[in-house]
């Protein structure tokens, strides 16, 4: 039996029809960009995530850049995060010119360490970017009460955790800008690239409303330099058909994460994800620690279960950030993780027939 990391054909088959309705229902008026889809959809996102304002974007990379230009930030500026992330994180930080600073994360959750926060700080730091890794909000009381005690903005890269809460707030919304991915993998994804902003400020909405079309205000005068970037009719038409799932989709996940509690925890060999019990994670994924890494993972592929490394290497190491000067042993429990973590498959549509193989393979190698 075949067990993928991620299973499209399966999660498309069920609503496929309803898909090629609505993507009629664009192709009848060709209003593409920024068309009344995208509308309705921040407005379902508002609706969902009790947030006043949501902006569809081009991604939830571009989503992060709109955020940081939306509080001006840029040159001279830093910006302190968490190097296991996807690398959209830093990436965006570097190009609107601003300076990554990387702290370490917490061995348990994988999210940043909101201690490590404080002793970064420094005259330049204008934004703390946690990210919700995994599907579970980072310490948003913590890092909120840091960031109002230095008068910095909190910019919440929740491209991985659209309705998890945290305290019984909804991740992405507790910061002054949330961010969220409709990339096809993400647990609400959309038939290509997709993002949004999010924010309860009505002066940040407006501006990132005008940034996402370069900055315009009104029409061809440019108050601001701001990039071409907006969510596709077609995109938005696709998730809002998707959105009202999107709950069902989520307690399968924590259904299954359940079963491999259950089924897991007696495997000395393997630490299973910790959730804290102030939050309500969605399990973008299901990340175990585990001794031999590298060889469970070669067993499982060979099983034919998809399985991942999120993420090999942390973004103070990558090439592209050498002048940053990180080095090797900087942010030790970040480079352990790396070395250590494994994903293995927790999409809603997985059979319990699914579940028990790839449990049995993980036991199986171990005995
Ligand atoms: C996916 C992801 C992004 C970027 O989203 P895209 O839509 O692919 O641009 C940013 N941050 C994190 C943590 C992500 O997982």
């Amino acid at each position: 039996m075949k067990v993928p990391l991620l299973d499209l054909d399966a999660h498309y088959k069920p609503i496929m029809g309803q898909i090629r309705q609505v993507l009629d229902e664009v192709f009848a008026t060709h209003q593409y960009i920024l068309g009344p889809q995208v509308k309705a959809f921040e407005a379902m996102i508002q609706d969902y995530l009790g947030v006043k304002h949501a902006i569809g974007c081009a991604s939830g990379t571009d989503a992060l850049v709109l955020a940081l230009k939306a509080l001006e930030i840029g040159k001279n500026d830093e910006v302190i995060t968490t190097p296991f992330t996807f690398f959209a994180t830093a990436g965006s930080i570097a190009r609107v010119g601003a300076k990554p600073v990387f702290v370490d994360i917490l061995p348990d959750t994988f999210n940043i360490d909101p201690a490590e926060i404080a002793k970064a700080i420094t005259s330049k730091t204008k934004a703390i970017m946690p990210v919700h890794l995994f599907g579970q909000v980072s310490e948003m009381d913590r890092i909120n009460e840091i960031a109002k005690r230095h008068n910095l903005a909190v910019i919440e890269d929740n491209a991985q955790g659209i309705g998890a809460l945290y305290m019984e707030q909804q991740g992405g919304t507790i910061g002054d800008i949330g961010t969220l991915s409709f990339f096809p993998s993400k647990n609400l994804g959309c038939m290509g690239d997709g993002g949004m902003c999010l924010t309860n400020d009505a002066d940040l909405a407006q501006k990132l409303r005008q940034l996402r079309v370069h900055g315009e205000n009104p029409k061809y005068y440019h108050k601001w330099v701001g990039l071409n970037s907006r969510l596709d009719s077609i995109q938005a038409a696709v998730l809002a058909v998707k959105l009202p799932y999107l709950e069902e989709w989520s307690e399968k996940r924590r259904q299954n994460a359940e079963y491999y509690y259950q089924h897991l925890q007696d495997v000395p060999q393997i630490k299973l994800p910790v959730i804290r019990s102030q939050a309500k994670s969605i399990y973008n994924q299901f990340t175990i620690i585990a001794e031999n890494r590298d060889e469970l993972k070669n067993h499982l592929l060979d099983s034919g279960i998809g399985c991942a490394i999120y993420y090999p290497l942390p973004l103070h190491l990558q090439e592209c950030f050498a002048d940053l000067n990180g080095k090797a042993g900087d942010l030790p429990i970040s480079e352990e993780s790396a070395e250590r973590v494994l994903s293995i498959p927790i999409y809603p549509e997985l059979t319990d027939s699914q579940k028990d193989r790839v449990i049995e393979v993980i036991k199986d190698f171990y005995n």
